[in-house]
């Protein structure tokens, strides 16, 4: 078992709750809530450094691949970068896809900035410092001192902590195969059965279904190259234990 698949385990899941139908063997729709939304949406902010260090090189398509091996293979005589794992393994931006964190711990978040301002004496520079840096010990411009005094760094103070993501909860979207989401109703699902044309609502299934970081890769893998990524990551290989709530 690789490392990926141990933190698989560990990784918080998300849920979405399936029609599908057993005639066609395809996801109608899904319901999913504001979790799996944010994760979905998230997906447009992943670097696509990141994608290819994520999924392995026959999974995505066109060149990047061979952009990603030339700069891993680049030898650092060439290189003005003193970490390349900038380019091979970006950050995320955001804190919402913890799913699909990179696992380095060289990763993690870096700690927070350190501040200086002059030390000098001089009255200028004691009562009323102009000058600021982030390496300490630079010499000050007005008096030629170092700046070796630590300031405090004011962060913009966070309104509606707790409260992250894209979308707002509690309420219930609606996923459609190709991934394209829209608040749910019931106006609209009835609408959306009609358009599927079904002639057989026996045939119909809801399923309820759990993922993590295994099938987040499959679902970041199948919206790169299909437009039925519920169906092929969930009912057309399942990867998962599905639970079958109820038949209708
Ligand atoms: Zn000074």
């Amino acid at each position: 078992m690789t490392t990926k698949e141990k933190e698989g385990l560990s990784a918080p899941k998300l849920q979405l709750k399936l029609l599908v139908d057993q005639h066609s063997n395809r996801v109608l729709f899904a319901e999913a809530g504001k979790e799996a939304l944010d994760f979905l949406l998230g997906l447009l902010r992943i670097p696509l450094g990141l994608v290819v260090h994520l999924l392995t090189e026959e999974q995505i398509p066109g060149s990047f691949t061979s952009i990603y091996s030339s700069i891993q293979n680049l030898d650092e005589s060439y290189l003005m970068l003193s970490d390349r794992d900038v380019l091979l393994k970006p950050r995320l931006p955001t804190v919402s896809l913890p799913l699909l964190e990179p696992d380095s711990p060289a990763l993690a978040t870096p700690p927070p900035k350190r501040y200086y301002r002059c030390s000098g004496t001089v009255h200028t520079c004691r009562g009323n410092p102009l000058y600021m840096t982030d390496v300490g010990g630079m010499p000050c411009p007005n008096c030629r001192q170092p700046m070796g005094t630590e300031m405090n760094f004011l962060e913009k103070p966070k309104v509606n902590s707790g409260k992250s993501g894209y979308v707002k909860g509690p309420i219930t979207y609606l996923v459609m195969d190709d991934l394209s989401m829209m608040p749910m109703s019931t106006i609209s699902a009835i609408a959306l059965l009609k358009k599927f044309q079904l002639k057989d609502l026996s045939m119909l299934c809801e399923m309820t279904v759990e993922f993590g970081r295994k099938e987040s890769l499959e679902l970041l893998k199948a919206s790169l190259q299909s437009k039925t990524v519920l169906t092929d990551v969930f009912v057309s290989e399942p990867l998962v234990d599905i639970d079958r709530l109820q038949t209708t």
